[in-house]
């Protein structure tokens, strides 16, 4: 926890930090730098999956880190009703394989949630290929991090650009 005695406006910046997984809006990888979100500027695609735009080299390399990560697997992306939710557990899936798993925490499964708990796995499945998807208990502790952490960005629900977590 942060405290301070400064006073701070509406408005004002008091933390930035980057997320640990930030996936961005299907519709907007034609318009969008999908790392600075910049648009209406000449966007260069990326040459090994040819899914994702940058503004310049600058943006590229940014993201590099993180893309290099989904870049294999994106040309098999389907945008299917959750895909924002399914491509933000994929990209934790690729990173949990790299960096030390999260704490795990005790789950109550109810009853609705073995039918989508299958739905997201297929989708998953089809997106990473069977090898890639962690078991199901694994998987949910992914979907469990992800609903209790994540966050939007855009404007209202309707138009969400963009969704991280971290
Ligand atoms: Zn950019
Ligand atoms: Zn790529």
């Amino acid at each position: 926890m942060t405290t301070t005695s400064r006073r701070y406006e509406p408005g004002d910046l008091i933390y930035e930090s980057k997320p640990y997984i930030r996936v961005i809006q299907r519709d907007l990888w034609e318009t969008s730098c999908s790392w600075c979100l910049k648009q209406d500027v000449e966007l260069k695609r990326c040459s090994r999956c040819k899914m994702v735009r940058y503004c310049g080299v600058t943006c590229q390399k940014a993201a590099w880190k993180d893309h290099k990560l989904e870049c294999p697997f994106l040309p098999r992306y389907t945008a299917g009703p959750d895909h924002f939710f399914v491509q933000m557990l994929a990209s934790l899936i690729l990173k949990t394989k790299v960096m030390t798993p999260l704490k795990n925490f005790q789950l109550k499964r109810k009853p609705w949630f073995s039918n989508y708990l299958k739905v997201t796995e297929i989708a998953l499945k089809s997106y990473l290929g069977e090898e890639n998807v962690p078991n199901e208990e694994t998987l949910l502790q992914l979907i469990g991090k992800v609903e209790c952490n994540y966050y939007s960005f855009g404007e209202g629900k309707s138009n969400i650009w963009a969704l991280s977590i971290g």
